[in-house]
């Protein structure tokens, strides 16, 4: 048994019945090591980083000692795959180990990813490997830089051992994933289609108590809780839009309760700003296109309501009209959280009705130039507003196409009451220099391939302050290579 730093850890959901989980521990990886520690994840946990003893990390992640206190399982789920509703989902790869009580009092699971095969692992191998899991990693601490909410690991260790993928093999590699809250859509999917109705409130009550716990003392506390995630699923998906996020596995077993940015296998963050953007080369259709994020949330947040509907009957109220009416929320929590960022993106804190129109000509010319977003929106931050075409062809190939829309965006920042300066601080705090494109990760990948962990640290101290620029000629800083 290894003591994580002498935390103390449970597992509360072990307390449930003993069919929402299959109770199975880690299968050992052969000659694991450490590729890296996020130590922001650390402090979040009230752990002292330097207190972290590596061997005890690779122990644990690897499988070969156990976690003190923990009870290792195997989460039972379901959930739509690309519209399909598949009844046999469950962690087949992932273990929950336990949860970590902070000294503050704040519970985090601890879910080791990669861990080996479980009751639900159908045709899969249990593992994670060492390509996907950087990828997962780092793309985790870059969401967190974005102020987007995500999981994060707090650490990430490598092995010799081995897995098939795509005609090849590759190194396994595990994570141990780190966030309150591992509960999906699938999750209640799960037990509804089931027609578990006891068990239904029983996850509901843990759930509520857990995460919602103001909203226990309500009249209808599971209509609130259903409200609770549609406002935050907006919030999340908004965030991602404004930032050029595509998730890529958009499916209700990947969709978090608590509005996390959750289980992103094959995401991107764009570099040219493309709405028809598919990060998921499985995706033929389309259907996880950067543009149809928005919708792919409301239908995936229809399919958790249905699944509210003998909780919310339970009250004796016309459970399908208030659930149905939740839903109609979600639209303008969408639109005005997406609305909000995007002036706060533009530096625009006056509010007019016409900025919906300026941004909207922006997105139809990014989009037309094939404009590199991140850059575009860094270079507004940075320029006097009287000086916006200067040094512009350093980011768009022709600067000429962006004057009209320039001359327009400098009209309206002369409504705006603050100094040139404050709005230049405000811009640089939310259009970050650094955003995790596919390129860097896969050089990270080449050199850990290599054994070589140098830029998997460097990206990740690069990603975690996005908004800082850390040094004068950078690389990442400019547009990805050809
Ligand atoms: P995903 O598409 O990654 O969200 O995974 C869908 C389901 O497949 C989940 O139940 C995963 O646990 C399971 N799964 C994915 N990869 C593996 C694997 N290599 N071995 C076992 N199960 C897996
Ligand atoms: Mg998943
Ligand atoms: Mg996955």
């Amino acid at each position: 048994l290894h003591p994580l730093s002498h935390s103390v850890i449970e597992n509360s959901y072990a307390q449930l019945p003993s069919h929402f989980y299959q109770q199975v521990a880690p299968t050992p990886l052969e000659s694991p090591y450490l590729v890296s520690i996020n130590i922001e994840v650390a402090k979040q946990l009230g752990i002292n980083p330097y207190s972290l003893d590596p061997e005890d990390l690779i122990q644990i992640c690897s499988g070969q000692g156990l976690l003190a206190g923990g009870q290792p399982l195997a989460m039972k789920y379901a959930g739509h795959q690309f519209g399909v509703y598949n009844p046999q989902l469950g962690d087949g790869r992932g273990l929950l180990l336990g949860e970590l009580i902070t000294p503050q009092g704040q519970r985090f699971d601890l879910h080791l990813k990669g861990a080996g095969k479980t009751a639900f692992s159908r045709f899969g191998d249990g593992r994670a490997v060492l390509r996907s899991s950087i990828r997962e990693y780092l793309a985790g601490a870059a969401l967190k830089g974005l102020n987007i909410p995500t999981t994060q690991a707090l650490c990430l260790v490598g092995s010799a051992s081995q897995a098939y993928r795509d005609g090849f093999n590759e190194p396994c590699a595990t994570m141990l994933r780190v966030t309150e809250c591992h509960i999906r859509f699938g999750h209640f999917e799960h037990l509804y289609h089931r027609q578990q109705f006891d068990d239904l409130k029983l996850l509901a009550d843990y759930c509520l108590k857990r995460y919602f716990p103001m909203l226990l003392k309500r009249a209808n506390p599971y209509l609130d809780m259903l409200q609770e995630v549609i406002r935050r699923n907006a919030r999340l998906v908004a965030l991602w839009q404004a930032y050029g996020f595509v998730h890529g596995v958009m499916n209700t077993d990947n969709m978090s309760l608590i509005g996390e940015t959750f289980d992103y296998g094959p995401f991107m963050f764009m570099d040219q700003y493309q709405p028809e953007q598919v990060s998921n080369h499985s995706d033929h259709q389309g259907r996880y296109a950067f543009k149809r994020q928005p919708e792919v949330m409301l239908w995936n947040l229809y399919c958790l309501a249905q699944s509210f509907v003998p909780l919310v009957a339970q009250h004796g109220l016309e459970a399908k009209a208030l659930l149905e009416q939740a839903l109609t929320e979600f639209e303008p929590c969408y639109q005005s959280h997406y609305l909000q960022l995007m002036r706060q993106r533009l530096g625009l804190q006056f509010e007019q009705t016409e900025d919906e129109q300026l941004i909207d000509d922006l997105l139809v010319l990014l989009k037309s130039q094939k404009t590199d977003g991140t850059l575009f929106f860094r270079h507004l931050s940075e320029q006097p507003s009287t000086g916006l075409h200067t040094g512009l062809g350093a980011v768009v190939e022709h600067p000429q196409a962006f004057t009209y829309w320039l001359n327009q965006y400098q009209t309206r920042l002369t409504l705006e009451q603050v100094s040139e300066q404050a709005r230049q601080t405000q811009m640089q705090q939310v259009n970050p220099v650094y955003i995790l494109r596919n390129y860097m990760a896969e050089e990270a990948i080449k050199a850990a391939h290599q054994g070589d962990f140098t830029l998997v640290n460097q990206l990740l101290g690069l990603l975690r302050n996005p908004f800082q620029k850390q040094s004068d000629d950078n690389q990442y800083a400019e547009e990805a290579p050809d």
